[in-house]
C-alpha cells in the first residue's frame, strides 16, 4: 500500500493536503488528507474514504491551542514589565551609562 490512488477515478497521481478549510494548517498535515489532481476529489489517505471530514475534536482542541497561544503572549506581555524592572535595578547606577557608544 505505498503507491495511493484516488478512489473515484483510480488515478494515481494524488496529493497531499497541507491545508483544508476544515483542518487548518494545524490538523491537514496529519489527517492524511489527499486530492486527485485529475478529478479534484477529495479523500482520506489510509481509508479512502471520500470528502474526509476533521473530527470535532481537533477543531475543538485547535481553538484551545489558539487560546492558549494568545493567553501565553498576554502571560508574557504582562510578565514583561517586571523582568524589565528588576533588570534595571542592580548594581550599577544607570545614569553612568553612556546614553550613546560611538567607539567600542
Ligand atoms: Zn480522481
Amino acid at each position: 500500500m505505498s503507491q495511493i490512488s484516488c478512489p473515484a477515478c483510480g488515478n494515481p497521481d494524488v496529493k497531499k493536503l497541507l491545508y483544508s478549510s476544515q483542518g487548518g494548517l494545524i490538523w491537514t498535515p496529519f489527517l492524511n488528507f489527499m486530492k486527485c489532481r485529475k478529478c479534484g476529489v477529495r479523500f482520506h489517505g489510509k481509508t479512502g474514504q471520500l470528502d474526509p471530514q476533521v473530527p470535532k475534536m481537533m477543531r475543538v482542541i485547535s481553538v484551545l491551542i489558539i487560546l492558549g497561544f494568545v493567553g501565553l503572549i498576554v502571560g508574557l506581555a504582562l510578565s514583561l514589565p517586571s523582568l524589565k524592572q528588576s533588570e534595571t535595578t542592580p548594581v550599577a547606577s544607570p545614569q553612568s551609562r553612556p546614553t550613546a557608544r560611538r567607539h567600542e
